[in-house]
């Protein structure tokens, strides 16, 4: 057996901007980009932390000095750096004047203050937690892991290789990742060409899974590599493709519904130019330099509107109907003609293909196959809250009043 070892620095990432926020707040605290938005505005509106909305990693020279003395103080003077630590921003329409996310006083959630009159809740202080702590990290000296690499070669020489992680400094993990510094802290001794026993050997199965569907963190993250929408607007369009019904969430991933995609087909279809994504960030570019005084709003608003209304009137006269049903296997109770699915802005509903002649309706019902109610044995359906969540309820509602948030409940 054969090792090397060598001591690499890990330096603490940058500070939040609003779309790292969101990111972040979905893996560590489970809240979408909605709700991060609602969180920040408060604690914004509280005076404890800086604008929410920013794209900017700058940190003012009075919070990173002050910064600095909490670390002294809190950690010892060998955790801070002698020098203020900067952030190259990737924006380059990134308004300098803006300032990253970071707490306005150098206090742990533990000991915010409440203003009269206002609520703190346990959320509050979760996002307050990473807000402050990847500001102050981002002050602290970097941290020094040691990895070993180890080759062991087995009799048939076949080479097997592994590598431990050994913290030798843990400069600002000390304040992230705590659990990370505890696992690691064990030096391992092995001396070179020493035999090793095996104890036991697994081979396993690895197959290349195709790429995931989007949740909210990831489709925040691209949209902001794409350039498309801005600090103000990654939460709201993710709100707006649900509201409209394009897009359904299942287990926190985003599905295309029936009704998004020949939308978005019909859409780029008709309005190529409008629908690439090469267009939506360079009008976002120019939105940026209209709110910079760079360019003239008239100019850039006929430069979009001018070709699209010379192409929306075509389309308007195209007599072309686009019709989003879907088929099913069930006949109309009242003419027996076949009944289909029909979208409304309030979602799904079942329609009598006869229409206008037959005016038959009844709501839609998703049933959950091979389930049954644990209260009438009725079948268990796919309903939503008014919050948008997702929960199973009885088709036999409102004779049977069965509910569950999850599935696995329901036998
Ligand atoms: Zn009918
Ligand atoms: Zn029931």
């Amino acid at each position: 057996s054969k090792t090397e070892s060598e001591v690499i620095k890990r330096y603490p990432p940058p500070p939040y901007t609003t779309s790292l926020l969101q990111q972040d707040a979905f893996y560590k605290c489970g809240f979408s980009s909605k709700m991060v938005m609602r969180l920040a505005q408060d604690l914004y509106e509280q005076g404890i932390i800086t604008y929410h909305r920013t794209d900017s990693f700058n940190l003012s020279t009075q919070f990173v000095f002050r910064a600095k003395d909490y670390i002294v103080e809190k950690y010892g003077a060998n955790y801070a750096l002698e020098k203020p630590r900067g952030f190259r921003n990737k924006s380059r329409m990134a308004q300098e004047a803006h300032e990253a996310i970071r707490p306005t006083k150098l206090v742990d959630e533990s000991s915010l203050n409440t203003a009269k009159g206002k609520k703190i809740t346990i959320n509050h202080k979760r996002l307050y937690k990473i807000i402050f702590e990847r500001a102050v990290a981002t002050q602290m000296k970097e941290a020094e892991i040691k990895v070993v690499k180890i080759y062991v070669k087995s009799s048939k020489d076949y080479l097997f290789e592994t590598s431990s992680q050994q913290v030798m400094f843990d400069g600002f993990l000390k304040l992230t990742h705590k659990e990370f510094v505890a696992q690691n802290n064990r030096s391992i001794d092995i001396k070179e060409g020493a035999p090793i026993t095996l104890t036991s050997l697994e081979s396993k199965d690895q197959g290349t899974a195709p790429p995931p569907r989007y949740n909210e963190a990831s489709l925040i993250r691209i949209m902001e590599e794409k350039g498309i929408g801005r600090p103000s607007t990654y939460a709201p369009i993710i709100s707006l493709i649900q509201d409209k019904g394009y897009v359904e969430k299942e287990s926190r991933y985003f599905i295309p519904t029936k009704l998004g995609e020949p939308i978005s087909d019909y859409l780029s279809a008709n309005f190529p130019v409008l629908f690439e994504l090469a267009f939506t960030a360079h009008m976002e570019e120019e939105l940026d330099e209209i709110a910079a005084g760079a360019k003239p709003l008239t100019s850039v608003l006929h430069e979009v509107y001018d070709p699209f209304k010379k192409q929306l009137d075509v389309i308007m006269n195209d007599g072309k109907v686009v019709t989003i049903n879907e088929d099913t296997n069930e006949k109309c109770p009242k003419c027996e003609k076949p009944l289909i699915i029909r979208f409304s802005k309030f979602g799904k509903f079942y329609a009598c293909s006869g229409y206008p002649g037959c005016k038959f309706t009844k709501s839609f019902l998703h049933v959950v196959s091979g389930k049954k109610c644990p209260k009438c044995q009725g079948d268990v359906v796919v309903k939503y809250s008014k919050n948008r969540k997702r929960f199973y309820g009885c088709s036999n509602y409102p004779k049977c009043d069965f509910s569950s948030w999850t599935i696995k409940d329901v036998k």
